[in-house]
């Protein structure tokens, strides 16, 4: 049985903060494979500021050749608004004996309950939440879907035996970068070291697509 991580997001850049959560997760839970999954566009955000390709190739590149690490492109093909559900969906169906769990930070995991079809969230994948500085003591919200409460787990093994619905709730070392907080870096013109990782860091920081307009 293959276990498969899916780290959605826009990755508008990818930045070492989901780099290193991801990595961490993959550890603990003892994941074989891990597939960022970067969105047309977000179901609750803005469109993205730079296009679909730029920001998978930047994931390409941050990733390099680490064994078992990829890009899924799917939610860029498809276009229109990524919902979640349908991307996992669609995974369950051609690959139904992998175990997928759907890794999301803490800040995104607050407003599951608005999420496309929620409840059908918890019966397609399990779900590990990374706490980000900020968001640790209001988890679950009230308005969560039944799932996130019943699945609640801190044992990886168990994850591992059940088909779908755990959660597991991350204390990732915190790192407090943000998207949002990098582009306006690369406006300012600020240098990126240590916040992006090194093999983009040069593009990123003459990438024109996020000069106000
Ligand atoms: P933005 O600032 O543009 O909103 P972001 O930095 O939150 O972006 P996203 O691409 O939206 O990045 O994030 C993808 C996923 O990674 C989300 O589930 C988000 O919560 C999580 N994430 C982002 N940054 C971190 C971080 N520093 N530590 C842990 N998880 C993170």
């Amino acid at each position: 049985m293959k276990h498969v991580g899916l780290f959605g997001g826009s990755f508008d850049p990818v930045h070492v903060g989901h780099l290193r959560a991801a990595l961490e997760a993959a550890e603990h839970v003892g994941l074989d494979e891990l597939r960022f999954v970067p969105c047309a566009v977000s179901p609750g955000k803005p469109r993205p500021h730079a296009s679909g390709s730029l920001r998978r190739e930047w994931l390409r590149q941050a990733i390099g050749d680490r064994p078992g690490w990829q890009v899924d492109d799917r939610e860029l093909r498809r276009g229109g608004v990524s919902y979640t559900v349908e991307t996992l969906a669609e995974i369950r169906e051609t690959e139904p004996d992998a175990r997928l769990y759907w890794m999301v930070g803490s800040d995104a995991f607050c407003g599951l309950h608005g999420w496309r079809e929620a409840d059908r969230l918890g019966r397609l994948a399990h779900w590990i939440v990374l706490l980000r500085p900020g968001f640790e003591d209001r988890l679950p919200p009230p308005q969560a879907p039944d799932w996130c409460r019943s699945g609640t787990t801190d044992d990886p093994a168990k994850l591992r035996r059940d088909p779908a619905g755990g959660v597991l709730y991350l204390p990732v070392t915190p790192l407090g970068i943000s998207a949002t907080a990098v582009r306006a870096r690369i406006r300012r013109g600020q240098r990126l070291d240590y916040l992006v990782p090194e093999p983009i860091r040069g593009t990123l920081e003459r990438a024109d697509c996020y000069d106000p307009p």
